[in-house]
């Protein structure tokens, strides 16, 4: 075990007196709250993630209101975070949690664990912060912060790693404020020991423990073997109106963005002569097409490279509408009822200004 956890813990707890953010799931660690956003901020920074909780809490203020949600009312109060399946999951975890604990999160690590799309991280932030159960939280903030008071070199991808420093860290959290103590090594993570450029160590009410500091090495930690390159797939995205109304389909119930509302497409770049002729064959009358312009989306293993088009047709068969699972709705309803992923956002921001 490595002693020096042990010594941090006083300087943390005090520090983090001081220097916590005040956000709103702190001010009010209610479990719901703390599940709600722990969740949120697997995918995103503490300040972009304040607007969704507060848009999410508002219209599904409780765990009943998010089991019963209607799902495409679900997937538009997470539209910008991506990652639609922790809400999905999230949702089936409410209705679990009605039917087997009258409502409330259990006030249990393993019972938590057994939720869908709660693991160890997402138990232990529950179990600590809202119930003062003395289990850690080991996310990367925490990796980071870990690795570099112990200058240890250990490849932080890796599940063992991980699982070791879990154990290491059970064994040394105060039984006292196990939640502050895990918000502490998180915050001192986000804003002192930070990811990307070097940490700010004048600041740091560790930094005479920690050895990678005084061996001078904290820009070759943590350890990360470079990641793999991304798919490069190439689309193209149809913006098409007809009569005052834009199309939009479901993808796939499987895979990439499985679901979600989308624009349709075609799975390759065309140029509007190409893309003119396979509308014509379906079909369609166009009156006009419009390029609107080249987008880029990452997604973690997969990188889009779009080119879009406004189409405005005069007449469009029912066989096209069906045979592309087509919905036609307007502008408005396409704004608020269905959830479009933020890969579609240069072109709904187009729809937007025209
Ligand atoms: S001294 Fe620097 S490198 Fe060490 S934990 Fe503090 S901020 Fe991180």
């Amino acid at each position: 075990m490595n002693n020096i956890y042990k010594e941090i813990v006083p300087y943390l707890l005090d520090w983090f007196d001081y220097n916590a953010r005040i956000l709103p799931w702190r001010e009010q660690p209610i479990p719901y709250f703390v599940w709600v956003s722990e969740i949120m901020l697997q995918q995103t920074r503490v300040e972009a993630v304040k607007g969704y909780f507060d848009r999410f809490i508002t219209a599904l203020p409780d765990i009943k209101a998010l089991a019963e949600a209607d799902e495409d009312k679900l997937l538009k109060l997470w539209e910008g975070l991506g990652y639609y399946n922790r809400v999905r999951n999230m949702q089936k975890a409410a209705q679990i949690i009605m039917k087997d604990y009258d409502g409330a999160l259990p006030a249990d690590y393993d019972k938590l664990l057994l939720l869908p799309g709660i693991g160890t991280y997402t138990a232990g932030a529950i179990a600590s912060i809202a119930y003062d159960i003395p289990v850690p939280v080991v996310d990367g903030n925490v990796l980071r912060v870990a690795k570099r008071i112990t200058a240890s070199y250990d490849d932080i991808t890796k599940g063992s790693v991980k699982k070791e420093l879990w154990k290491e860290l059970y064994d040394i959290m105060p039984k006292d404020r196990p939640g502050d103590f895990n918000q502490s090594l998180m915050e001192l993570g986000a804003t002192v020991c930070i990811p990307n450029g070097k940490p700010f160590c004048d600041k740091c009410p560790v930094v005479h423990l920690c050895r990678a500091f005084h061996q001078d090495v904290i820009m070759q930690l943590p350890v990360k073997p470079p990641k793999k390159e991304r798919k490069q797939e190439e689309r193209t995205i149809l913006l098409i109106e007809y009569q005052g109304k834009y199309a939009i389909k479901k993808r796939a119930a499987k895979g990439l963005l499985a679901g979600l509302w989308e624009l349709p497409g075609i799975d390759e770049k065309v140029d509007y002569k190409k893309l003119s002729k396979e509308l014509k064959d379906g079909g369609l009358t166009i009156e006009a097409i419009k390029s609107i312009g080249e987008a880029k989306h990452i997604f973690s293993h997969v990188e889009w490279h779009m080119i879009g088009y406004h189409v405005k047709t005069g007449q469009v068969p029912a066989e096209y509408t069906k045979a592309n699972s087509l919905l036609w709705v307007n502008r408005k309803d396409m704004e608020t009822l269905y959830a479009l992923p933020s890969a579609f956002s240069r072109y709904i921001s187009y729809l937007r200004n025209i």
